[in-house]
């Protein structure tokens, strides 16, 4: 199940479709692989041919997170656990569906993974209104409580979740799951939220309670992404009232 090994801090999202450019980042950050920080790999660059570079960089030494959302037939995610356990990788996501996540975690005890199983539960980038429009009744720290529950009775390790419900999230559940949290934002310095809805400053984060941040365009986009990055990774130790 999960690992003894400290987890990361500072997830950086390399959400590129060029290889080319994904190479350039990570080698520009990579004197912050033993500071704490994680390569997050979505879909745009696994379908842009991606797997050998994670595969690389993993036996390069570092903590990688497929951010897969993974939501499907039980034998189907079996298939993708299956599929990406010659390299691994430290975290995955799926979505926070019993069925999925139940899939997922007998896929990942069965092959034996290093992988430990994260539950999304609402994308950052949706309000209260999205749910509205999707037909489901409930407000949004309602609906995230619901799915975190229920990615603990599926015994999954962590949960993705915005930093806003982050400390209702710590005080229901405890100690237990891992709290990631993306859509965060150094909103006093005049950052663009994005698409992003229900953001969050990483001192904010860190008062609520998050174990870890999930970060891309703020530091991909930056001018200096190392720099972008120390400085996130210096203010998510500085704690500040949210
Ligand atoms: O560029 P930005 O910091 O907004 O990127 C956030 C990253 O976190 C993206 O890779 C996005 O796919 C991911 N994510 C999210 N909200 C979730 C789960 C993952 O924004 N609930």
């Amino acid at each position: 199940m999960s690992p003894a090994a400290p987890s990361p801090r500072l997830f950086i999202a390399l959400d590129t479709g060029s290889l080319d450019e994904a190479l350039a980042w990570v080698e520009a950050l990579a004197p912050l692989k033993t500071r704490g920080v994680g390569l997050k790999l979505g879909y745009q660059f696994f379908l842009s041919g991606g797997f050998a570079h994670a595969r690389r960089w993993r036996d390069a030494g570092w903590s990688l997170f497929y951010d897969l959302k993974l939501y499907d037939i039980p034998n189907t995610i079996g298939g993708a656990l299956k599929a990406l356990s010659s390299a691994p990788p430290d975290f995955l996501t799926v979505h926070a569906q019993r069925q999925t996540m139940l899939a997922a975690r007998d896929a990942c005890d069965a092959l034996g993974l290093p992988t430990r199983l994260l539950a999304v539960t609402l994308l950052t980038s949706m309000s209260g209104d999205d749910l509205t429009r999707d037909g489901i009744p409930a407000d949004v720290k309602a609906q995230v409580l619901r799915r975190a529950r229920q990615a603990m009775d599926c015994n999954l390790d962590g949960i993705i979740a915005s930093a806003q419900e982050t400390r209702l999230l710590r005080e229901a559940l405890g100690a237990r799951p891992l709290l990631i949290t993306p859509g965060i934002r150094v909103l006093d310095e005049g950052a663009a939220p994005d698409d992003q809805q229900r953001t969050l400053t990483p001192q904010a984060a860190k008062a609520a309670g998050a174990d870890a941040l999930v970060v891309g365009r703020p530091i991909t986009q930056a001018l200096d992404p190392e720099a972008a990055a120390v400085h996130i990774l210096d203010s998510f130790s500085r704690e500040s009232i949210p």
